[in-house]
């Protein structure tokens, strides 16, 4: 675990009767501290990244060394080789062959992974209350309150642990539920730099973050390390906070999401303030119901790849909305709507359809993620490079610059994106 000495400082643990254990600020910082950064205890790549980063350090890489072995994972080079076979892989290797061409679902690769290292740990004696976890043991896990949904899942994995496991390693499953509903409430998505989930991990620091919709901090992944910083002016003693849930989703939903999968309901300012002003007729007007309709048509023509067909079904969409609308200009399910057809523009090589998709998206992200989010930030990256690429440089140098002072805060200077992509687009459009 990499730890520097002041960021070991920055924050502590507090255990309170009503939220169990929570991180609170030691001093008060200002916007864009880093608070906090950690290797993940357990990880994996998911399975449907595989080939394109590497299985040990996450980087992305387009010649990546396979295992000679199981012909499964692949490393950016020798030493992530040696480094996972010391942390993983000699067993899972060892399986990987056994139920070859059978592959485990990434959570039951992770619950294998975290299996065997609680193994090798002691168990913990002294008195943990108000310090950092050091197992997964000492998570929350709630696995009382699994819906029937996750029961089921649980049950599939139970079965195939069993095949993954030697027996005399494998927990009962009256303790394996419990290292279960830690890992469902714990876990984090590793993003890659253009926050698309590449990898799943438990970090157990990490992991005594609470909750907010309007949280004060935010975590950012750098390969599999972990930086949490704050992306507000901070007091000491405060509650330090993250959002667990996309805060672009309207209340409701953000809700349903945190009590099915963290079982507990939000209370903070964001949700107060949205459910006390949501009209009577929300959600229910025709126009929004069009709009849902082709949210769905689109996700269907997505997975037949018919790409014309979903430009198709976006194109209503696809100008500023008229001021008579009923549908707010940033309303969620529009954006969402735009990013799609923003993706596969570019995929698609329709840059100037793609630029002004993403203008029309940007005023909705600085509404909803306020002015220092990764969202915002690499939304506004992206837009830079395009409009970079389309030589409209008074444009591109106006995205990359908001993004440079937004990026700043979230990712820090010292982050991977900031050393290299930043700098040389600003340079670049000089
Ligand atoms: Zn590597
Ligand atoms: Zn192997
Ligand atoms: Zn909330």
């Amino acid at each position: 675990m990499i730890m520097a000495e002041s960021a070991m400082e920055s924050v502590r643990v507090v255990k309170s009767a009503t939220c169990g254990r929570s991180l609170v600020f030691t001093s008060k910082f200002a916007a864009g501290k880093c608070l906090l950064e950690e290797l993940p205890y357990a990880y994996v790549l998911c399975n449907k990244k595989r080939g394109l980063f590497c299985d040990f350090c996450l980087k992305q890489c387009s010649t990546l060394l396979r295992c000679s072995s199981c012909k499964y994972v692949r490393y950016c080079s020798r030493p992530c080789q040696k480094g996972d076979w010391k942390r993983c892989h000699k067993q899972d290797c060892k399986t990987l062959k056994r139920i070859h061409p059978r592959v485990p679902p990434d959570l039951a690769q992770l619950l294998a992974q975290i299996i065997r290292k609680q193994r090798q740990s002691p168990p913990c004696t002294q008195d943990d209350e108000d310090c950092f976890p050091t197992t997964v043991d000492q998570l929350e896990s709630h696995h009382e309150k699994l819906s029937d949904a996750r029961k089921d899942h649980f049950e599939s994995l139970w079965f195939v642990l069993q095949q993954c496991i030697e027996e005399d390693v494998l927990p009962q499953p009256s303790s394996l539920v419990k290292m279960f509903g830690a890992t469902i409430c714990n876990s984090f998505s590793i993003c890659d730099n253009d926050l698309n989930g590449i990898a799943v991990g438990i970090y157990l620091r990490a992991s005594m973050l609470n909750h907010s919709c309007y949280p004060n901090c935010v975590v950012v992944f750098d390969e599999r390390k972990l930086q949490l910083r704050t992306v507000r002016d901070v007091k000491e003693g405060d509650v330090c906070t993250i959002s667990y849930v996309d805060v672009i989703n309207p209340a409701k939903e953000r809700q349903t999401e945190l009590e099915e999968r963290y079982h507990f309901s939000c209370n903070c300012v964001k949700c107060i303030d949205e459910i006390n002003e949501l009209e009577p007729d929300d959600g229910l007007g025709e126009e929004f119901r069009g709009l849902k309709k082709s949210l769905e048509q689109i996700q269907d023509a997505e997975k037949s790849q018919d790409w014309t067909k979903v430009l198709e079904l976006c194109k209503p969409y696809l100008k500023p909305m008229d001021p008579s609308s009923s549908l707010q200009a940033d309303h969620h399910l529009l954006v969402k709507l735009r990013d799609r057809a923003f993706d596969i523009c570019v995929d698609t090589q329709s840059w100037e359809k793609a630029a002004q998709m993403g203008q029309l998206n940007t005023d909705p992200y600085r509404y909803h993620y306020g002015p220092y989010h990764p969202s915002l930030g690499i939304h506004l990256l992206k837009m830079g490079k395009l409009l970079l690429y389309l030589e409209r440089l008074q444009d591109a140098r106006e995205y990359l610059t908001e993004a440079e002072s937004v990026l700043e805060v979230t990712h820090g200077p010292q982050h991977s994106l900031m050393l290299t992509l930043v700098q040389e687009l600003i340079s670049s459009c000089r």
